[in-house]
């Protein structure tokens, strides 16, 4: 049996892994827009890349307000709102629409029965495949210190990303130590 045809496998602009655009947007800080984009030009089309991460962290967090934001990203919504007011612009003037905000086009493959919209942004994309999958789960890290807390994750519950796997395992048998000696009551020290 092939691969659905329209099952996307490796980032599109740099053949990473299938998530890490979504997920470095995600943790991303002011500084590392310019390199985002650079790397994946267009990605969030005429949404601003700033605002894109801001969002994608409301989404990493769940929720009804994960609901709204995911929509805002998939219908455009942005176009309408008070946020890209130069796309309000363009509309007032019925010049061209950026991209990102046009509907989804449609297409269709009936051999491998398959049905899919075609995203005007790669965000909306992954965004899109990422809301209906569920073998992959956005979370946060829950090492205070971790540098790029929200991960996507295969298998629930997981406390801690890749690079702070190790620190946890530690930090557990740190507590299990702790609790054996019997000198520390319950919530007493931290450890972070
Ligand atoms: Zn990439
Ligand atoms: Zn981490």
């Amino acid at each position: 049996m092939p691969a659905p045809t329209f099952q996307v496998t490796k980032c599109a602009a740099c053949k990473r892994d299938r998530w890490h655009a979504i997920t470095e947007l995600a943790n991303l800080r002011a500084s590392g827009v310019e390199k985002f984009n650079q790397e994946h030009p267009g990605y969030t089309g005429s949404l601003a890349i700033i605002t894109a991460s801001t969002w994608l962290r409301v989404i990493w967090q769940g929720g009804k307000a994960a609901d709204s934001r995911t929509v805002w990203i998939l219908g455009g919504e942005f176009a309408r709102g008070t946020i890209a007011s130069d796309i309000q612009k363009a509309i007032a003037a019925r010049t061209e629409m950026p991209g990102a905000s046009l509907p989804a086009r449609i297409r269709v493959d009936w051999k491998h029965r398959e049905v899919a919209h075609v995203w005007e942004t790669g965000l909306q994309q992954d965004l899109y495949d990422l809301a209906q999958d569920t073998h992959h789960h956005p979370v946060k890290c829950s090492r205070p210190k971790c540098s790029a807390p929200l991960f996507i994750a295969t298998k629930l519950p997981r406390t801690y990303c890749r690079n702070c796997k190790n620190w946890g395992i530690s930090q557990s048998k740190q507590r299990y130590e702790d609790a054996n000696r019997g000198r520390h009551k319950r919530g007493g020290k931290k450890h972070a």
